[in-house]
């Protein structure tokens, strides 16, 4: 048993304990972490981990709470339908507003939030319905199986219930091929999109599923507590909310609890000493916690989770290779020969500068085709127009007969593109099995909600088995489980190779994949490419090293300031003159 999961056992054994231990006062500020920890889990898969960030959570609380608090008082419904209610309607404005913000880049979610938390409060304050700012009383207590949940101790159990299995259910989805893809989102989206995810609605996925979570806190909350008032719901509760994620740790799923632990206990304690300082009463825990940010921030940017991990430092559980498992399917190879990428005057244009200019050239089937030229000469860019991270501003692009100019990156991964990039383009805080399984992702089907619940569990073993035998094939057995950033780069560009082949390419692009290996690594690497032109796929590649180039490439293609001014046979290329011209400048 590693110590993650004594941890998990204690905790476990601390909240069953927890009711028949503590007094009514400490049962109920338990009950307050649990509703929080619950909104704040929503956060952390949002902001820390999709890199979303949200101020208006209180409001998606307030809607659950609201929904649920007038359906079963003014219509006299059941509290479980309240919930339905809730969720649905939570949903169905989460999707909204997602689907206007959510694509847009930088702050519009934020301000977004910040606007709709606003909206929402004064509206809660201002329906007849919902009581106006007297607030909304008579709330029934929810009944389950006969079982009337209607004091502190026993709304202590469906609470820390939805919490705990909230918290499993993050933990599982982490860990997972979906969550692999959420957790690639904030710093590699371009990446992601390259093997085939949808960046923006896996985005959208993660904004509605946190604003349920807060949807089913408020519903907790309403049953708990029996009475609404507006300012459950004002807008700095959101920010507190956003406190306890970065608090706990804005990027791991047991942050939420610590989080909303500390705040909670922290606001109560100050709540009772704070007036004792100041002549009036008023929210000055606010302005403390917004001191204490500063030297948190300062000394614990990743919150305190990490601390506390690092008290039960545990042993990595995934030394081992996965268990094996039966392969995944392949896709058809087309036949040798067959035309693969054909180019007629593609165009990029950055601004005034014209980074590939009417570029034409075609690579058939079984190739190993070296694209070569002085730094700045458009190969990257082309890289970019070829696999659809960049749109071309003109001419045309085919693979196997498709037009993809104009296709989106993941579109065009579908088609069996698979490429590594020069900048490495690694989740470093994934281990190197985990990044090699994300270049698999489309060979998998299995969404959210199946991770979640771990019904996944036959597909994953496929998936985490392929990227194992991919990092077994560049080399790197040894280094399965180590965090991805911690290896040298050249490494890492090996890292990129066997995620690219695990999307099991017929077109694969390396970017000066040998930048940065040792000779004994670059003659393993070649050894490598020739293997897989034997069993069919394609190879268009970039590298500086032309002993490297030379001896493995069945044509070139050379650039210069965005155009072709070479192509043939790589003993003719070396004797062209106006290729010696680009590379020695004209120098004598
Ligand atoms: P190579 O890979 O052959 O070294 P690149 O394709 O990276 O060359 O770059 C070609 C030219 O386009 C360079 O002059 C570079 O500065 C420019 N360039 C590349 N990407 C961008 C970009 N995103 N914005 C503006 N200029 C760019
Ligand atoms: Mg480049």
């Amino acid at each position: 048993m590693n110590a993650g999961r004594v941890a998990l056992a204690v905790f476990v054994a601390f909240l069953v304990a927890a009711p028949f231990l503590l007094s009514e006062f400490y049962v109920t500020l338990m009950n307050y972490i649990g509703l929080a920890a619950l909104v704040t889990l929503g956060l952390v898969l949002l902001t820390g981990v999709a890199g979303l960030m949200s101020f208006g959570q209180q409001a998606f609380v307030g809607i659950g709470a609201y929904a649920t608090g007038v359906f079963t008082t003014l219509y006299a419904g059941s509290p479980w339908l309240g919930l339905v209610t809730g969720l649905v309607l939570t949903a169905l404005i989460a999707l909204a507003l997602g689907l206007v913000t959510v694509r847009l880049s930088g702050h519009y979610l934020p301000i977004c939030t910040i606007a709709w938390g606003i909206a929402v409060y004064f509206l809660f304050g201002n329906l007849e319905v919902l009581g106006r700012y007297n607030g909304l009383g008579g709330i029934p207590a929810i009944t389950l199986f006969g079982w009337k949940i209607d004091s502190g101790r026993e709304s202590y159990v469906l609470i820390w219930l939805a919490t705990l299995a909230a918290l499993l259910a993050a933990r599982n989805l982490l860990d997972s091929r979906a969550g692999r893809a959420v957790r690639a989102l904030r710093f590699r989206a371009t990446m992601a999109e390259s093997f085939g995810i949808d960046t923006a609605q896996l985005k959208l996925v993660i904004f509605v599923y946190a604003a349920l979570l807060a949807g089913l806190s408020g519903w907790l909350y309403a049953h708990f507590l029996r009475f609404l008032s507006p300012g459950a719901f004002n807008v700095n509760i959101g920010i507190e909310y956003l406190f306890m994620a970065v608090v706990g740790g804005a990027s791991q799923v047991w942050g939420a609890v610590i989080g909303a632990s500390v705040l909670t206990l922290l606001k109560e304690w100050l709540k009772d000493i704070l007036p004792k300082f100041f002549e009036q009463s008023g929210n000055y825990e606010v302005i403390v916690f917004g001191l204490l940010m500063l030297p948190l921030l300062h000394r614990a940017r990743d919150g305190l989770m990490p601390v506390f991990a690092r008290l039960g430092r545990r042993t990595r559980d995934r030394t081992a290779p996965p268990q094996a498992a039966a392969a995944l399917a392949r896709r058809a190879r087309p036949a040798a020969g067959e035309a693969l990428l054909r180019l007629e005057g593609a165009c990029k244009n950055f601004g005034g500068l014209a980074a590939v200019r009417g570029l034409s050239f075609e690579m058939k089937t079984g190739e190993i085709l070296g694209l070569i030229g002085p730094n700045g000469a458009g190969k990257s860019t082309l890289f970019n127009l070829v696999t659809g991270v960049l749109a071309a501003d003109g001419g045309e692009i085919r693979v196997r007969g498709a037009r993809v100019e104009s296709m989106p990156a993941r579109r065009i991964a579908r088609l069996g593109v698979a490429r590594t990039f020069q900048h490495v383009n690694l989740v470093g805080s994934m281990s190197v099995l985990e990044n090699v399984a994300i270049g698999a992702h489309l060979r998998g089907a299995r969404g959210t909600v199946a991770a979640m619940l771990r019904l996944e569990r036959d597909e994953e073993r496929r998936l985490l088995h392929e990227a194992a035998r991919q990092v077994e094939r560049v080399g790197l057995g040894a280094h399965f489980a180590d965090a991805s950033a911690s290896l040298p780069l050249g490494q890492q560009r090996l890292v990129e190779i066997a995620r690219a082949l695990a999307a099991d390419p017929v077109l694969l692009l390396l970017d000066e994949p040998a930048a940065g290996l040792r000779y004994q690594e670059k003659q393993a690497l070649a050894e490598l490419l020739r293997k897989l032109r034997v069993e069919g796929i394609s190879i268009l590649l970039v590298e500086h090293d032309m002993d490297f180039v030379m001896g493995l490439v069945d044509r070139l293609v050379v650039m210069d300031f965005g155009e072709k001014i070479a192509e043939g046979l790589p003993r003719d290329i070396q004797a062209n003159p106006a290729v010696v011209e680009a590379y020695l400048g004209g120098i004598e």
